[in-house]
């Protein structure tokens, strides 16, 4: 007969525990760091799953991503990564994980024993480890807290590694990687919405396409010369705020360099993407800032999707971007409408972002 899994785990080699640590961090990237730290858990411990769940930015989206580790029916280890805006038990329970800052350690309906741990960083939670096993979880309580101080620690280096010190929103090195991802999930929801899966189709309407748009402050030297750096660079502060605020949780935000930002938005067409976009121009043009007063932005943009490369879109938006500051800056214009119209032809772009 077979050994129970956790006496099997008492006499679990240092090294083997030591190895698998290594293991997941030592990846450069958040995405492959989570997919990682599931897999190791999952392989030390004979589970039917572990899951990570990470924290989104509000209440209304309390869970940012979710990466599940699951046996298939060979018994092999299957990592993927699941839409956090579904609803019910396990999310629910690691939600409950997150807010409460405490263990949760109980049977499921299908009477697996159930293992819940929030990842703290500075005394709040970034997220939660969930395992499921047919046998108790009692003996690995402690390796999975020590996992997740590990992941918590570790995933703290390489989330600041990728945001921009001043405005905390992604900088530039993390763009293609960001890029990717999004691109990736799109793939996912696009198979979700298979023909048989009409349901989902009508509800994920919404997030048919990706756009790429990049807003440069207008007369920003000005603000400069006239108030001095020090309130340029809160005006910079204040607009990655208020662009926070705005834009929808699964868009994604980039400060690539001074006061120019790229942002990645999701959206039905160019037409609804160019509405998203005034009415954030709108909005900063009647915002007065503290001492600058009215400062107005730039905005060009261009769909992106999987079979571009980003540098080419980058420069599509750009060259939008430089037909609205040639034509009186202030506004929002689109690469595809600017092309169809014809207006592209004559401007030689002088592009203010540096691709390669
Ligand atoms: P335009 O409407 O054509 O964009 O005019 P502009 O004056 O904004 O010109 P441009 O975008 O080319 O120049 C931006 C200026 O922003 C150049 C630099 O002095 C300033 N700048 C760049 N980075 C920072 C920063 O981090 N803080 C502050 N305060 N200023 C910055
Ligand atoms: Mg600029
Ligand atoms: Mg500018």
């Amino acid at each position: 007969m077979k050994a129970p899994w956790h006496a099997l785990l008492g006499t679990l080699p240092e090294s083997r525990l030591l190895d698998s640590v290594a293991e997941f961090t030592h990846h450069r990237d958040i995405d492959a760091l989570d997919h990682s730290v599931v897999l190791s858990l999952a392989e030390l411990v004979p589970v039917t799953s572990v899951t990570l769940c990470k924290r989104g930015d509000t209440p209304q989206h309390p869970v940012e991503s979710i990466v599940v580790c699951s046996r298939n029916a060979e018994g092999g280890l299957v990592v993927e990564a699941i839409e956090p805006d579904r609803e019910g038990d396990p999310i629910d329970t690691m939600v409950c994980a997150m807010e409460t800052l405490e263990a949760i350690s109980d049977i499921t309906e299908n009477g697996n024993s159930r293992l819940v741990i929030p990842i703290l960083r500075e005394h709040a939670a970034i997220g939660a480890l969930m395992l499921e096993a047919p046998d108790s979880l009692y003996e690995v309580r402690s390796m999975v807290e020590g996992f997740a101080r590990i992941y918590g620690n570790y995933s703290a280096l390489l989330n600041e590694s990728e945001r921009d010190k001043l405005t905390g929103l992604y900088n530039r090195r993390s763009f293609e990687q960001r890029l990717q991802r999004l691109l990736k999930l799109q793939r996912q929801r696009a198979r979700a919405a298979s023909p048989e899966g009409e349901e989902q189709r009508q509800s994920l309407d919404h997030a048919a396409q990706l756009f790429l748009a990049i807003l440069d402050i207008d007369h920003f030297k000005r603000i400069n010369d006239t108030y001095g750096h020090v309130y340029g660079d809160e005006v910079i502060l204040m607009l990655a705020q208020q662009m926070r605020a705005s834009f929808r949780q699964g868009d994604v935000l980039f400060r690539f360099g001074g006061e120019e930002f790229v942002m990645l938005i999701e959206a039905r067409d160019e037409d609804a993407a160019q509405s998203i976009l005034d009415r954030f121009r709108r909005f900063v043009a009647g915002h007065a800032y503290p001492q600058v007063g009215h400062v107005t932005v730039s905005i060009g943009f261009a769909r992106i999707t999987e079979n571009d490369y980003p540098e080419i879109v980058l420069d599509r938006a750009d060259k939008a971007l430089y037909f609205a500051k040639q034509n009186g800056r202030d506004a929002v214009h689109g690469y595809e409408s600017l092309k169809a119209r014809g207006e592209l032809a004559s401007s030689v772009a002088l592009g203010s972002i540096d691709l390669f």
